[in-house]
């Protein structure tokens, strides 16, 4: 994209996303001018996908792109607690991508605004050897954030959704899943459009005790690991307890469990929420008022990492526990 079409893709982004805060000032200026509010705390989050790292070329279209580089930062805000208010977007923009590829990159991201609406407000937009997106959200919460710090032994473990779909669409799309699935587009699109859960903790929160929460990016037992870390405490979990879309997936499940609880311990990009609370919460009334399903999958303890099957402890070092970034 040359120079001129960088200025003319601006001005598309900004007639795109008017500001529906009227107080706000968008893009167009030096900075965009946000309006403080009283007695809220407000959360910031920024996210990065690379070409080649985060995703690979001609795998991903450019509407899910859009869709996805502001999903992910929503799935930040929503972990806290929080409801997002303000998006940032800095485009590293290789020769080859045209105006029609932007123009999907833009539906993409007003598809998501319309059912979680935020204002678009500024960003930045250079050329890079390879695309890169990076959005920095600005959200908000009238009460305490939720922290990866405030788990505590005894507190009940729960799980947003199910596990491990967004990596089985993953391997569908790149071709390397070793067993068959029944809903292939179902787990295609876990991948290309997860859906954060903003209403859902915004829900639980007001209703219960949630005393720490964070959203699973790098898999399951990465992402608790992370709360045991943080909140200097240890965890039990029982694998045939996390929840795994069975009619999806099928026969294969009854012929290779071990594949699929895999992919629900290591999987990575879920973006589901996995929280603690010393309340017992009852799913079905959950999925009655938020329609979010949400598995107890464990409890809390003093120290340990304890994943079991079937009574039986599993060795912790042979659980592949995530995505390494580096
Ligand atoms: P400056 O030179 O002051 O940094 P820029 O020319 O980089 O301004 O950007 C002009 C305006 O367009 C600014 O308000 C900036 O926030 C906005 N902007 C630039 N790139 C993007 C983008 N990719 N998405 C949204 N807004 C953008
Ligand atoms: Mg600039």
């Amino acid at each position: 994209m040359k120079i001129s079409g960088e200025f003319e893709l601006i001005e598309k982004i900004r007639k795109a996303f008017i500001p529906a805060d009227r107080t706000a000032t968008g893009i167009g200026d030096d900075a965009a001018v946000i309006v403080k509010r009283e007695k809220e705390k407000a959360l910031v989050t920024t996210d990065t996908l690379v070409e080649g790292v985060h995703f690979l070329k001609g795998k991903i279209s450019y509407g899910d792109l859009g869709y996805k580089s502001i999903a992910v930062n929503m799935s930040d805000i929503a972990a806290m607690g929080g409801v997002p208010a303000y998006a940032l977007l800095t485009l590293g923009l290789s020769p080859d991508i045209s105006g029609a590829d932007m123009d999907e990159f833009i539906q993409g991201m007003l598809y998501i605004r319309d059912k979680l609406p935020f204002d678009l407000v500024g960003g930045d937009t250079v050329k890079s050897p390879c695309l890169f997106i990076t959005v920095t959200m600005i959200g908000y919460t009238k009460t305490e954030p939720l922290m990866r710090c405030g788990a505590r032994p005894g507190d009940y473990i729960y799980v947003s959704g199910s596990l491990g779909d967004s990596a089985i669409g993953l391997s569908i799309i790149t071709g390397s899943l070793k067993e068959p699935v029944l809903d292939k587009d179902y787990f295609t699109l876990r991948h290309y459009r997860p859906f954060p859960r903003v209403s859902l903790m915004h829900y639980l929160k007001k209703r219960y005790d949630v005393s720490s929460a964070i959203d699973i990016s790098d898999g399951l037992l990465a992402d608790l690991a992370h709360i045991a870390d943080e909140s200097a405490a240890g965890f039990r979990i029982d694998v045939e307890k996390l929840p795994l879309p069975l009619k999806r997936i099928g026969p294969s499940f009854e012929t290779s469990p071990e594949y699929f609880y895999d992919f629900a311990m290591s999987g990575g990009e879920d973006y589901e929420i996995v929280f603690t609370s010393p309340d017992i919460i009852d799913p079905e009334f959950v999925l009655r008022y938020t329609g979010a399903g949400l598995s107890c999958i464990g409890r809390m303890l003093e120290g340990g990492r304890d994943v079991y099957q079937n009574g039986k402890k599993l060795e912790w070092e042979g659980l592949a526990k995530g995505y390494i970034h580096f």
